[in-house]
């Protein structure tokens, strides 16, 4: 299943397709009233200039959406920047303001987590989601604590024989277990992006995050629902290993 991409721009006529973070459905809409569009201080000085031409310009916008179905009404709030485009029409140039969220609280679930995955993996995919707009590469280092997360549950060892932590390449090229070995190229793909988060600041783009949850949506909700082996015992592991007191 296609996830949402919460990175996409919206224009003026508010056309979004932001999942509601309580009933799941694309029924937001952009309440038009409670939307607030400014240039920044430096785009008003550019503006002052006679070289300046309107797509130099950068603003910040905030807006408020509510879900639509009379029985959900989940209000959220979008803050973000706003630009303006060119384009071409029969008239001439012409320039379109376009806004590209940044933030949304509460935030907004890229795609459905299946309600039986554990919360301990649950729980960093979902706190991914609330930062990845923003900060891609705090998000790619989360979806990497999912991963390590989620081969614990699977039982993939974390400790080698002498007690030290294995490297997350390892315990996915040689200890993944055989029933599980059709997510090996997938998982790999996610610890070169965490890696990528964890050691420099803007390697990682919106895009890679956006890519990273196809993968996740593909991986998490296939073992949590095909039931390769029983949620039971996927959890045991998790709680085992994290402590998780009742
Ligand atoms: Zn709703």
């Amino acid at each position: 299943m296609a996830i949402h991409k919460l990175s996409k721009a919206f224009y003026t006529n508010l056309h979004v397709e932001w999942p509601c973070p309580a009933c799941g459905q694309l029924t937001l809409q952009i309440k038009q009233e409670t939307l607030h569009d400014a240039d920044t201080y430096e785009s008003r000085k550019i503006w002052e200039e006679e070289w300046s031409q309107p797509d130099m310009l950068s603003g910040v916008f905030c807006c408020m959406a509510e879900c639509y179905r009379p029985q959900c009404r989940e209000v959220v709030v979008c803050s973000g920047t706003s630009g303006n485009e060119e384009d071409w029409d029969d008239t001439g140039l012409q320039y379109y303001r376009v806004y590209t969220p940044v933030n949304f609280v509460p935030p907004l679930n890229p795609f459905k987590i299946y309600e039986k995955c554990p919360a301990e993996i649950s729980e960093p995919l979902v706190a991914s989601f609330s930062v990845y707009l923003a900060q891609p590469g705090s998000a790619a280092n989360l979806i990497r604590i999912t991963v390590e997360r989620l081969l614990t549950a699977i039982g993939v060892p974390e400790l080698n024989d002498k007690g030290n932590r294995i490297f997350l390449h390892q315990r996915i090229e040689k200890h993944l277990p055989g029933n599980y070995s059709g997510y090996a190229r997938q998982l790999m793909a996610i610890k070169f992006l965490g890696n990528a988060g964890s050691h420099t600041y803007d390697e990682v783009k919106i895009s890679d995050i956006e890519d990273a949850f196809e993968i996740m949506e593909y991986v998490v909700n296939d073992i949590f629902s095909e039931r390769k082996e029983s949620i039971e015992v996927l959890t045991k592991r998790l709680h085992d290993r994290f402590g998780k007191k009742e």
